[in-house]
């Protein structure tokens, strides 16, 4: 029987409790086979991010480790090109021939979908599923609400049956969590403890990220060597 994997992409930067709790809860929902975490190397739809891509990366194996259903994938950083979706899931199909997937998008990204590189091809590729956000709208317009007809489910046996292009609105955990407002708070000299993981927390300490003060430079700060 095809499996079902489910792709979470983004900038993750950085990752936060909004992003990983809210997958969580689509995990519970739909119970796939998988769920890979894909953080983008050059987003194609906004400026650059803030911090290096490796350290992206690193901060999302740090985020996810001891969650045996998540998995992160690294194979945006390997292409030099921008990150489209739509060649990340052509890889995916080639080497997963036979199972099928859905990509994972919270709302606002959903609304934005008619700006992707090809994105009427998404929906021939993968099903999706939108997470819902908070102060964000909750319904599609214009062509995106053309192309949404006839392709809502709310049954998600449907993605495990039909080969693509089913979207399905999953209610997930309200955190009103964006990587802006944590990045804001860091250059302002606040905390980002309790938005994310705290092994997340002490590696943007540790290095300095985000204007964050180093856990080294605070008084009675730990020494990241030790901690
Ligand atoms: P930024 O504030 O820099 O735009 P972000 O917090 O939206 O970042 P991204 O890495 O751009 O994070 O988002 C990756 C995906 O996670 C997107 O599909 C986004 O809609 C979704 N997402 C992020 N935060 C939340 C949240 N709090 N609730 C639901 N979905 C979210």
């Amino acid at each position: 029987m095809a499996r079902l994997i489910g792709v979470f992409g983004g900038t993750f930067d950085p990752v936060h409790n909004g992003h990983l709790r809210t997958v969580l809860d689509v995990v519970e929902a739909g119970n796939p086979d998988e769920l890979l975490l894909i953080p983008c190397h050059v987003p194609p739809h906004r400026g650059d991010p803030m911090v290096a891509s490796r350290q992206r990366l690193r901060m999302l194996e740090l985020a996810v480790a001891g969650e045996p259903r998540f998995r992160v994938d690294d194979r945006e950083l390997r292409r030099d090109e921008p990150s489209y979706t739509v060649d990340t899931l052509v890889s995916l199909q080639r080497e997963h021939p036979g199972d099928r997937f859905f990509l994972v998008l919270g709302m606002d990204s959903f609304l934005g979908l008619p700006r992707w590189h090809r994105w009427r091809e998404l929906g021939k590729l993968a099903h999706m599923v939108v997470m819902s956000r908070p102060d964000t709208a909750t319904s599609a317009s214009g062509e995106l609400a053309r192309w949404l007809a006839g392709r809502q489910t709310g049954d998600w046996r449907q993605l495990r049956t039909g080969r693509a292009g089913r979207v399905l609105f999953q209610e997930v955990t309200q955190l009103a969590v964006s990587a802006t407002d944590v990045r804001r708070r860091l250059a302002n000299g606040g905390s980002a403890r309790y938005l994310m993981p705290e092994a997340v927390w002490g590696y943007i300490q540790e290095e300095g990220l985000y204007g964050a003060v180093t856990a080294l430079s605070e008084p009675g700060g730990v020494n990241p060597g030790e901690a």
